[in-house]
């Protein structure tokens, strides 16, 4: 209907005279949700017994909200908590936690054995990027990909959560058995800007894996059997990873672009 409700159909429509199911009232009700000056003559037509009606109604839902509770205040907090993790990651940290402090006990009564801190320390960031970016881990990962924030922007900020939670306990476990700190937090750099750069390509979860699986299979399980610390782990390795942690990072910051595809969530 491109022309104006006539003000008889208006007045019948205001009177209730045009029934809900009635086939005539569509149209108008369509005109009326795109025509302010149809609206405006609707209320001239409108009974009086309505009116004073939506008045009583306006009024009372204005006393009820000035007496009611104020709103709750915690929002700001939850948004901010929103912009850098996932609830998801809760129980990945307090696993992590537990991993560290259980590989700390064990180094501390077993001196001579090869230091499982050391060992795992390159590993321990993988699994908490694996949940934090991927389709398993964030239920809401179909909504936050097709955010403006979502990609390389939201992926660093989980990562500084992750490296956060992941270094805190690093840091203690090294300081008490007395570990030089770039052993551990060398390789572990190196390793989450690997994960970064091969995330891209074929997506995080799936390069956590491929990188941790072959640590473990390479490294920790051999120096496990040989009751040996394999030299990645000695000083002698430092300048490799200074060398590796930076060209790295470098590669994944060049390849930021990879994380706005989908595939970065696989
Ligand atoms: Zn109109």
């Amino acid at each position: 209907m491109t022309a104006h409700v006539s003000a008889e159909v208006l007045a019948r429509y205001a009177e209730g005279e045009l029934s809900a199911d009635d086939a005539s009232t569509w149209p108008v009700e369509a005109h009326l949700e795109s025509c302010a000056g149809c609206r405006e003559q609707l209320a001239r037509f409108t009974p009086a017994p309505v009116l004073a009606l939506l008045e009583s109604t306006g009024t009372s839902i204005m006393t009820a909200t000035a007496k009611g509770p104020r709103p709750a205040r915690r929002r700001s907090l939850r948004r901010l908590l929103h912009r850098w993790t996932t609830w998801s990651m809760l129980s990945w940290a307090v696993m992590t936690a537990t991993a560290i402090a259980a590989a700390f006990l064990l180094d501390r009564a077993f001196p001579l054995r090869p230091s499982l801190v050391l060992l795992l320390a390159p590993v321990t960031p993988l699994a908490g990027l694996a949940i934090a970016w991927s389709r398993h881990g964030d239920p809401a990962w179909e909504t936050i990909a097709g955010t403006a924030r979502a990609g390389i922007d939201l992926l660093l900020r989980r990562t500084v959560v992750v490296l956060v939670m992941v270094l805190a306990p690093l840091f203690a476990a090294g300081g008490l058995l007395g570990t030089d700190p770039a052993l551990w937090l060398l390789p572990c750099l190196a390793f989450t800007a690997a994960t970064l750069l091969l995330g891209g390509l074929i997506g995080v979860s799936r390069a956590a894996a491929v990188l941790g699986g072959g640590w473990v299979l390479t490294v920790v399980a051999p120096a496990l059997v040989a009751v040996r610390l394999p030299v990645v782990v000695q000083t002698g390795s430092v300048p490799g990873w200074i060398a590796a942690a930076t060209v790295l990072t470098g590669l994944a910051l060049l390849r930021t672009g990879d994380h706005q595809r989908l595939t970065s969530w696989k």
